[in-house]
């Protein structure tokens, strides 16, 4: 088999442009609002996380660009490139197949993103797309 083949579908635009909202929607460092810091980084109810760890590193999520139309559109419009069929709307999701589009960086971000973006969430613990909030 040929690994460059298997390897093209990661370089379709589409694909390529999920990968850079998973990139674009966090930022190095934590979250320094005014929110934040006046809750010592807390995030004592918070419906919405600022500050993220993931694999060991501290995110703050930056919301423009990142929201759950954004980041469903995003995923939506890769996951037709790549497996040529639509994401679907509802029931269980997927992750690893949706971990499949992505490489480095953007993998370790995947879950954490989807989640905090309401595209995802755990019904009876385990992940399912999550209907649009309008
Ligand atoms: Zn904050």
């Amino acid at each position: 088999m040929d690994l460059f083949e298997e390897d093209k579908r990661l370089f379709l635009a589409p694909v390529r442009a999920f990968d850079k909202s998973l990139m674009s929607a966090f930022a190095e460092g934590a979250c320094t609002c005014i929110r934040c810091r006046d809750g010592s980084g807390a995030q004592v109810g918070y419906k919405h996380l600022h500050t993220f760890d993931i694999a060991g590193g501290v995110f703050r999520r930056r919301f423009a660009g990142s929201t759950q139309s954004d980041i469903r559109g995003a995923l939506s419009k890769a996951w037709e490139a790549y497996y040529k069929t639509a994401l679907p709307v509802a029931g269980e999701a997927d992750l690893s197949a949706i971990m499949a589009m992505t490489q480095g960086e953007a993998s370790r971000r995947v879950g954490t993103l989807l989640y905090a973006s309401g595209v995802i969430a755990d019904v009876e613990g385990k992940p399912h797309f999550a209907p649009m909030v309008a």
